[in-house]
């Protein structure tokens, strides 16, 4: 079964000024098709501003597409009501870039961990909620757990804060994690060790994972199928290591040529 499904999915962005002459439709996704398979990691990898982010805001129904379809665990996102659609949130974990952004700077850790539990969860007792944070904290290499439970994001390594990143992310034990471009912040030995837990952590859970990058290095170590994106389009796609050693789109070889990466499946 897919987790997460897109068909033909479109979304336009409307440029220009409405008095502007230079007004016109700015396709940052056209007709993007792939699935995410139970369990698979997949990897979606193109250069900055081939519309990376927007399909996976789109796969997540935080963002409505233009046109085409959208299926999240059997479920059309579209014709999911209000209630569904937090239900299914559930089931999504997400890791961004930037953890500075997406941590509220206010928030001690614990209660930005807890924060899922507090909207999905809403029978578990604050004690619960304390041990569960604690544990998870643990998982994620982030011991002594309860010292990490008091600080505030700024006390943090960028290291550690995507590390509280995954902690929220997988809280709830989701069924798809989305993870856009996760280490592109951090320096190579910190992004390895990201990368392995983010891997030990969806083999633990059995969850199916959405991972996105600019670098084809990181993809081909991290997942089994590829999708290359250029300006909106799939323009490659493939077995992970098929696409790495026998690339046939001009765009996947560019790509290959420019890798910043020089990590390898042994440093992981
Ligand atoms: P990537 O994640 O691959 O870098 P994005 O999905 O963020 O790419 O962006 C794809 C393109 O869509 C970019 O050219 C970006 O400027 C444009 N874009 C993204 N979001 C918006 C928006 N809300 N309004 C207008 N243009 C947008
Ligand atoms: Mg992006």
């Amino acid at each position: 079964m897919s987790v997460l499904e897109l068909r033909d999915v479109t979304k336009t962005y409307r440029t220009g000024s409405a008095l502007s002459r230079h007004r016109g439709d700015f396709h940052a996704l056209d007709r993007v098709s792939f699935d995410v398979d139970d369990g698979a990691i997949v990897g979606l990898v193109g250069e900055s501003g081939s519309g990376k982010s927007t399909a996976a805001r789109i796969a997540s129904g935080l963002v409505a597409p233009t046109g085409g379809e959208v299926s999240l665990l059997g479920s059309r996102v579209d014709r999911l009501s209000r209630r569904d659609l937090h239900d299914i949130r559930a089931e999504l974990g997400f890791v961004f870039q930037n953890p500075y952004g997406s941590l509220n700077p206010r928030r001690r850790v614990g209660d930005a961990i807890s924060l899922p539990f507090q909207i999905h969860r809403p029978t578990m007792s604050a004690r619960e909620r304390r041990t569960a944070v604690l544990d998870l904290l643990e998982r994620v290499g982030l011991d002594p757990a309860e010292e990490f439970a008091a600080k505030t994001p700024h006390a943090l390594s960028g290291g550690q804060r995507q590390r509280v990143a995954i902690a929220r992310a997988i809280a709830l034990r989701p069924r798809l994690l989305i993870a856009d471009e996760p280490v592109s912040a951090l320096d190579v030995t910190i992004a390895s060790q990201i990368l392995t837990l983010l891997l030990d952590i969806q083999n633990e859970l059995g969850s199916s994972t959405l991972f996105i990058s600019h670098d084809l290095g990181l993809v081909q170590l991290m997942c089994d199928h590829v999708v290359v994106m250029s300006r909106g389009r799939i323009v490659e796609r493939g077995d992970a290591r098929t696409v790495l050693e026998h690339p046939e789109h001009p765009y996947t070889r560019e790509l290959l040529n420019s890798m910043p990466s020089r990590m390898t499946r042994a440093e992981l």
